[in-house]
């Protein structure tokens, strides 16, 4: 079965300090639901430091990294899959800016003008672009196979017949695939 138009792919990651909160936790579940997002994987892990370097490798060497690093790595974070037509720049623009000033200047109802605490504390995480979600899902869901899922999963997806378990927010496929 082949899908007419491929789902865009995004890596999402809701950053350790708002997996302490299931308040705003909740509500960015809601959001990327209502914003029509499917949910392809989501799992809960706490970042290894090599991961974390690996991830951020394009700011090595920037005066924020090591605090970025070490915040990553301390403590569970949601990492999530998420599909949808333009994902990526969704996903961003749902997001808001980087810095949390900014974002709640010029767009306060984004994910990080509600829930960023500080411009490392920034709530979440997005690709910017195709390249980019694809190296994260190799280094964060080493298991995930996307073309296998191209062949497979994809139409089920689109055609709504992989079902979201709400309360876990991971859906059929996850546990399918990762019996
Ligand atoms: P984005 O996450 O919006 O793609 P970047 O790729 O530029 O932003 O930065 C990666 C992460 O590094 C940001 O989400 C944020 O947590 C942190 N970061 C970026 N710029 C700064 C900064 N000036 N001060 C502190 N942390 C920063
Ligand atoms: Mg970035």
């Amino acid at each position: 079965m082949q899908s007419k138009i491929p789902l865009e792919l995004t890596l999402a990651i809701l950053k350790p300090h708002v997996i302490k909160n299931p308040v705003v936790l909740q509500k960015i579940h809601d959001i990327i639901l209502e914003n029509g997002f499917k949910v392809v994987r989501s799992r809960r892990i706490i970042i290894t430091p090599p991961e974390a370097d690996l991830f951020y490798q394009e700011h090595r060497g920037k005066f924020f990294y090591n605090r970025l690093v070490t915040f990553m790595c301390s403590g569970p974070s949601d990492i999530m899959i998420l599909a949808g037509e333009n994902a990526i720049s969704k996903w961003r623009e749902l997001m808001g800016p980087t810095k949390v000033f900014q974002a709640q200047y010029s767009a306060p109802d984004s994910i990080r003008g509600k829930f960023g605490l500080s411009d490392t504390r920034n709530a979440t995480h997005g690709s910017d672009s195709t390249e980019s979600a694809e190296r994260e899902m190799r280094i964060l869901f080493k298991d995930f196979d996307l073309k296998s899922w191209r062949e497979t999963d994809e139409c089920l997806q689109q055609l709504g017949q992989i079902k979201l378990d709400y309360k876990s927010f991971t859906s059929t496929t996850d546990e399918i695939s990762m019996k």
